[in-house]
C-alpha cells in the first residue's frame, strides 16, 4: 500500500469510530494495520465495553478482514484485572456484572463470593441482569468497608436497537446510598487501560502512538500518560469541536489511512 516507514514503534487503536463503525471497517483500516504489521510494528486494540471478552472483538476484527487474536485486544475488564492482581492479590471479589464477566474473572483465577462478610472488594460493571439483591449485597459489603472499584464509567452502552444505562448508574446508586466514592475506574480515560495496552505492546510510551476518535477519552488519556496522540475525524469528533477543545492531539488524521 505504501513505501514509507511507520514513525512509531508501536500503535494503540480505539475501535468504534476509529477502526470500524458498527459492522463496517472504516476506509484504509485494513491496509493500515497490514502496513504496520509488515513493518513489524505491534498493534493493540482498545475497547471500553465490558460486555464481551477480548476474544469477541478479535473475532469481529478477523471477520471484517483484520486478522486479530485475543492477545491483541485490551478491554476495561482486563485493565481492572491487571490492577487487582498487582495491588490486591488474593482478595475476594463481589462483581456486579453479567455471567460472562463473572466467568472471565473466575477463569483468570480471581476468588468470587456473594457472602456479605467475605467480600473484600466490590466491582461495579455493566449488568443487564441487575437486581435489587445484587445492589443490596454490594451496599452491605461497602458499609462494612469493602473496596469499591469499577470496570468503566460510561453513561450509556450502545447495544442492538439503541443505548441502555451502563456502569455509571450502578456506581451512582452505590455512591449515593453508602456515601462512599468509587476508588478506581479502569476504563477510558483512566491511564490504567492505556498502561495495560502499553504492557501488551511491549514498547516504551515515548515510542508509541494512541489513535482514537474521542478527545475526552482516547486523546486525553494519551496526553495524561505522556504518549503522542492522533485524533481521527471518522468518529464523534469534528474539526469544529477540536477547535473548541483544550485537549489537543499531536496529530489530526482524516482517517487511520493517514497514520504516521
Ligand atoms: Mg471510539
Amino acid at each position: 500500500m505504501r513505501d514509507r516507514t511507520p514513525c512509531y514503534e508501536g500503535y494503540i487503536y480505539d475501535l468504534d469510530g476509529t477502526i470500524y463503525l458498527g459492522e463496517r471497517l472504516l476506509p484504509g483500516a485494513q491496509e493500515t494495520i497490514a502496513w504496520l504489521r509488515s513493518h513489524r510494528r505491534p498493534v493493540v486494540f482498545l475497547s471500553n465495553k465490558p460486555l464481551e471478552p477480548g476474544s469477541a472483538y478479535a473475532a469481529k476484527l478477523t471477520r471484517l478482514g483484520i486478522p486479530t487474536t485475543a492477545q491483541d485486544v485490551v478491554n476495561s475488564t482486563q485493565a481492572l484485572m491487571a490492577y487487582l492482581r498487582a495491588t490486591h492479590p488474593g482478595k475476594r471479589l463481589y462483581v456486579i456484572g453479567e455471567p460472562a464477566l463473572l466467568n472471565e474473572f473466575a477463569a483468570e483465577g480471581f476468588g468470587l463470593t456473594s457472602a456479605q462478610d467475605e467480600i473484600d472488594i466490590v466491582v461495579a460493571a455493566f449488568d443487564r441482569t441487575l437486581t435489587y439483591d445484587k445492589l443490596n449485597t454490594a451496599y452491605q459489603a461497602l458499609m462494612r468497608g469493602a473496596g469499591f472499584v469499577a470496570t468503566n464509567s460510561d453513561r450509556s452502552c450502545p447495544v442492538e436497537g439503541g443505548a441502555i444505562p451502563d456502569c455509571a448508574g450502578v456506581i451512582a446508586f452505590l455512591e449515593a446510598t453508602t456515601g462512599r466514592a468509587c476508588e478506581l475506574i479502569a476504563g477510558k480515560p483512566s491511564p490504567l487501560i492505556l498502561s495495560a495496552a502499553l504492557g501488551r505492546l511491549g514498547v516504551a510510551k515515548e515510542r508509541a502512538l494512541m489513535v482514537g476518535d474521542r478527545l475526552a477519552t482516547d486523546i486525553r488519556m494519551g496526553c495524561d500518560l505522556g504518549l503522542d496522540t492522533a485524533l481521527v475525524l471518522t468518529g464523534v469528533t469534528t474539526s469544529d469541536t477540536l477547535l473548541d477543545s483544550d485537549i489537543q492531539p499531536t496529530h489530526v488524521l482524516e482517517s487511520v489511512a493517514d497514520t504516521p
